[in-house]
């Protein structure tokens, strides 16, 4: 059999590559016009950094993590997110002294889910965190940022944005406990994997996609009941300002991600094209978690993107390239051709040479490729001083110099 990737990773070349990087660039864009500093930290972090945060009942902690022992003895986990190390990295680094600190990664985080259509046990995730802030403009303009990323890297698709408020702690508190006793009724009707959940983790059951647990789920408390006038104040602020953004949204009470830290704000950003991994962007507010790590007591907020599902929803073709191959007739032409290549690379024009000196197979694989021009190096060029330029397309071809060759291609 032939050799594989380990179940759940993938390889990245070719197009898809090319969509990766354009994520890349279009993030990057945007972090600078929102102003986010970017931060690359390591892959692997002290379990202790995910187990409380994340939460000790959390899918994720319990099922999901790689986590291994070091030769020393000490337990390290391959990331599962990035919101805890880039907090981790912003407090050992000293970015707290200055607030807000707006910081945002791009790169591979790790969770042993089942793998299937989006969704992967290695993928790339690109973060965006505005630490040390409590401003309700903080929360909107990371929405806006995701949902400008999202409008320029997928202009045609349908997105919806879904809001929820988890209010504050109190507010938290009374709603899982009012949320316990209505489960408690439901024990033996809930899924296997919700039953357990009755105790400790009572609102992820509300994220279930259990059939029976659905209908158990739209009978059950709503949070909204439960908001202090606090978290009320705010969410209605957040609700204003995105309309004075003139951002659609929708309100989805049952909204309450897979992560223990969230609190106030928490938001997605779904597509109807993905089938049941459908959720693009996610975050929210955690006010408590950067003391939980060992910072100060300042609060956050922040989302994470799945990069692989956005490639998902990309069209292939989306990166232009004029893409040149140079072919030269004869290996006894390689002094001459070689010359005419190396001037075309220190002028910063891309092009291929396969080595071949074969004018048919080269010539027949830069049509497969959609090559858009070939040059041809032939005896003739080279006792003229001479080579061909040849455009794909139209077939149609001249004989040019070294100088009006470049001058062309650099156009
Ligand atoms: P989360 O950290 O779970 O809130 O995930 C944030 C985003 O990362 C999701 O909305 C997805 O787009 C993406 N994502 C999460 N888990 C996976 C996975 N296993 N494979 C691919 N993408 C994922």
């Amino acid at each position: 059999m032939k050799i594989q990737p380990i179940r759940g990773t993938h390889d990245l070349y070719g197009e898809e590559l090319h969509k990766f990087t354009k994520i890349e660039k279009v993030v990057k864009y945007y972090a600078n016009i929102y102003g986010f500093n970017n931060i690359i930290t390591p892959i692997f972090e002290s379990t202790d950094l995910f187990k409380k945060p994340l939460g000790d009942q959390s899918d994720v902690v319990l099922k999901e993590m790689y986590t291994f022992l070091d030769r020393n003895k000490s337990s390290l986990t391959l990331r599962p997110e990035y919101t805890t190390p880039i907090i981790r990295a912003a407090i050992s680094n000293n970015l707290l002294e200055k607030t807000p600190q707006k910081l945002f990664g791009i790169g591979p985080m790790f969770r042993r889910e089942r793998p299937q259509k989006g969704r992967y046990r290695q993928f790339n995730q690109m973060n965006f965190e505005i630490l040390g802030s409590n401003d309700e403009a903080s929360d909107v303009d990371l929405i806006l940022l995701a949902k400008n990323i999202l409008q320029d890297l997928l202009p045609e698709k349908e997105i919806i944005l879904q809001i929820n408020s988890l209010g504050d702690k109190d507010t938290l508190g009374k709603f899982k406990e009012s949320l316990k006793i209505y489960f408690e009724k439901y024990k033996f009707d809930l899924s296997d994997e919700s039953k357990e959940k009755i105790d400790n983790n009572s609102l992820r059951i509300l994220d279930s996609k259990d059939k029976k647990d659905i209908e158990i789920n739209a009978n059950a408390p709503k949070i909204s009941n439960f908001y202090s006038e606090e978290a009320k104040k705010y969410f209605n602020i957040i609700q204003s300002l995105l309309d004075q953004s003139s951002l659609n949204f929708e309100i989805n009470n049952t909204l309450v991600r897979g992560l223990d830290y969230y609190c106030h704000t928490v938001f997605e950003f779904k597509t109807k094209d993905l089938g049941s991994q459908d959720t693009l962007i996610g975050g929210g507010r955690y006010n408590g978690l950067v003391k939980m790590i060992g910072g100060k007591d300042i609060s956050g907020v922040g989302w994470a993107g799945g990069i692989e599902r956005i490639m998902m929803l990309m069209h292939d073709n989306q990166v232009e390239e004029k893409k040149v191959q140079l072919i030269i007739m004869k290996k006894e032409l390689r002094d001459y051709g070689y010359k005419l290549l190396n001037l075309l690379r220190e002028n910063k024009i891309p092009v291929h040479f396969d080595y071949k000196y074969n004018l048919k197979k080269s010539l027949s694989f830069a049509n497969n490729s959609n090559y858009e021009y070939v040059i041809i190096v032939g005896e003739n060029e080279l006792n003229n001083n001479l080579c061909i330029l040849k455009e794909l397309k139209t077939g149609s071809q001249k004989s040019v110099s070294f100088i009006e060759i470049i001058k062309i291609l650099k156009k």
